[in-house]
């Protein structure tokens, strides 16, 4: 099964993501597979992944499709949730090449704009599992500045302020909603609406 999870920043896709992944699902994060890599210098995409995150400017969808041809070769477990992948047309077509369209189950976690603001700004994030927690509840971490999963140090990222967060939301309307077009086109994408990320998870495994 693969599913795939789409949704404005903070939606919930990270935290679905881990929930599954204890279900013995891997997680395939498009930004994870250009991390991983700038990583290593013997990563076989090692300079360009290094350029697009030391510039900020986006990678090709033809060297990302590239890198999530690879990274799925090396995947021995039928069951992977993909998210932060496709944003564009050309990773969306490539996305049917990498998996049988009638494996795929798209959801798309419904926020509104006002909860996202909210939300990015008391974000914070591990530094060693890349968990997602907040200042607020219900995400606040057990202990203060410590991920609950590995015990890596909870940060805020640098990008994650008021300003920023209106120039992302308005790219997530202008790319990816077109992006979620296109897909439905080929296969059901299922809305789930903006409920506590327990009941999100029951809805999905309830719709698999
Ligand atoms: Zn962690």
């Amino acid at each position: 099964m693969i599913i795939v999870l789409f949704g404005k920043p903070t939606c919930g896709k990270g935290t679905i993501s881990k929930m599954l992944e204890k279900d013995g699902y891997f997680v395939l994060g498009g930004s994870d597979v250009l991390r991983e890599n700038s990583r290593t210098k013997t990563a076989k995409y090692y300079n360009e992944a290094q350029h697009a995150l030391t510039t900020g400017i986006l990678i090709s969808s033809e060297l990302l499709n590239k890198m999530m041809t690879e990274k799925i070769s090396t995947i021995d477990n039928p069951n992977i949730v993909v998210e932060g992948y496709p944003r564009k047309i050309k990773q969306a077509e490539h996305l049917l090449t990498l998996f049988p369209p009638e494996k795929i189950r798209a959801f798309y976690l419904e926020v509104s704009d006002e909860e996202v603001e909210e939300r990015i700004i008391n974000r914070l994030v591990c530094r060693d599992c890349s968990a997602p927690f907040s200042r607020k509840e219900p995400m606040q971490s057990k202990k203060e500045g410590v991920c609950d999963h590995c015990g890596g140090e909870l940060y805020q990222r640098i990008d994650d302020t008021a300003e920023t967060i209106k120039v992302r939301l308005n790219e997530f309307n202008v790319k990816t909603l077109p992006v979620l077009e296109y897909l439905k086109e080929h296969i059901d994408i299922i809305d789930i609406p903006d409920l506590s990320s327990q009941e999100q998870y029951e809805f999905i495994l309830k719709n698999l």
